[in-house]
């Protein structure tokens, strides 16, 4: 049995799956990219359930072959990808679950590994975000999502939900806004002023039908305008239509297809990309499948743009 027969070589539909039936180690020693699933929705402000998401994307990863047809090349072969499992979460602390992530992935970046984080719900950014700001300092963002994630506060005296966690990431200097770019911003909110939080403090807020009417390739060029530096990628489920994504929790109708979402991300190739999150997917809703084959799908381009750096 070749040694590579733990991955690609086995059916997709026998073995252990692990995200894309890579080794799953608690050692990152020796990554170049490690898969680290955070299975926490307990800052969840409607839905619950994406604790369920790293599985799911796990399972739908199987069906992906490993040869990236567009950027030519085996993602697989060009790294070495090992899949972590699961951080500890805390279910009914937000700040335990916090804490813990964010210890365990700067341990992994201090290896030198790039981490492509599976949610759980949007709140899991903030530790990220804490982890990867320590060994990069601040941040340039590309932020792919429905909402803007910059309320104040959900609930009074609670800081930390899904919709806060860009806000504290402002606040808390782990991104730099004049390098920080919103897509896909769309739906009703509860007052005129949830869009422009973020646009007074110098964020590029790009909204569906501003997206729309620019079109994909122009779509790109104001991404690689904005993104500067070292860049983490933010990717929320919802920033689909939920035609194509209904697994998710807080679904906003008018959103992207899947290919202009493929097309979007394969168009960061180049940017100094140095940690991606996707999150959301929320398998409960879900139908066939789909959401999570999307986010498996997403995933695997993350790691070919990481081959291709
Ligand atoms: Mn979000
Ligand atoms: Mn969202």
């Amino acid at each position: 049995m070749p040694a590579s027969a733990f991955g690609e070589h086995l059916q997709p539909f026998s073995g252990i799956t692990s995200f894309m039936r890579c080794p799953a180690t608690r050692d990152p020693a020796g990554a170049d990219v490690v898969i680290v699933g955070v299975p926490y929705d307990s800052a969840t402000s409607y839905r619950s359930g994406a604790r369920f998401g790293p599985r799911a994307i796990r399972s739908a990863s199987a069906m992906i072959w490993g040869y990236h047809n567009l950027h030519r090349l085996r993602p697989l072969d060009v790294l070495r990808v090992v899949d972590y499992g699961d951080v500890e979460v805390v279910p009914p602390s937000v700040t335990d679950t916090f804490r813990n992530t964010e210890a365990e992935v700067l341990a992994i970046l201090e290896t030198g590994a790039t981490v492509l984080a599976l949610g759980g719900d949007h709140s899991i950014s903030l530790p990220l975000l804490r982890a990867h700001a320590k060994r990069f300092g601040p941040l340039s963002v590309v932020h792919f999502d429905s909402h803007p994630d910059t309320w104040d506060s959900e609930y009074p005296g609670q800081p930390y939900s899904h919709g806060t966690i860009y806000r504290r990431a402002i606040e808390e200097g782990l991104i730099r806004p004049e390098a920080y770019i919103q897509i896909g911003l769309r739906g009703s909110t509860g007052g005129p002023d949830d869009w422009d939080w973020a646009r007074q403090r110098g964020v590029r807020v790009i909204t569906m039908d501003e997206a729309a009417a620019l079109g994909v390739p122009a779509l790109i060029a104001a991404i690689r305008e904005t993104a500067s530096g070292p860049v983490f990628v933010t990717f929320d489920i919802d920033v689909a239509d939920p035609a194509y994504a209904p697994g998710t929790g807080t679904p906003e109708v008018g959103g992207f297809t899947s290919h202009q979402l493929l097309q979007l991300v394969r168009g960061l190739k180049g940017l100094n990309l140095v940690g991606f999150d996707l999150v959301e997917v929320n398998p409960q809703y879900d139908h066939g499948d789909i959401t999570a084959l999307l986010a498996a799908n997403i995933a695997f381009e993350f790691v070919a743009l990481r081959a291709l750096r």
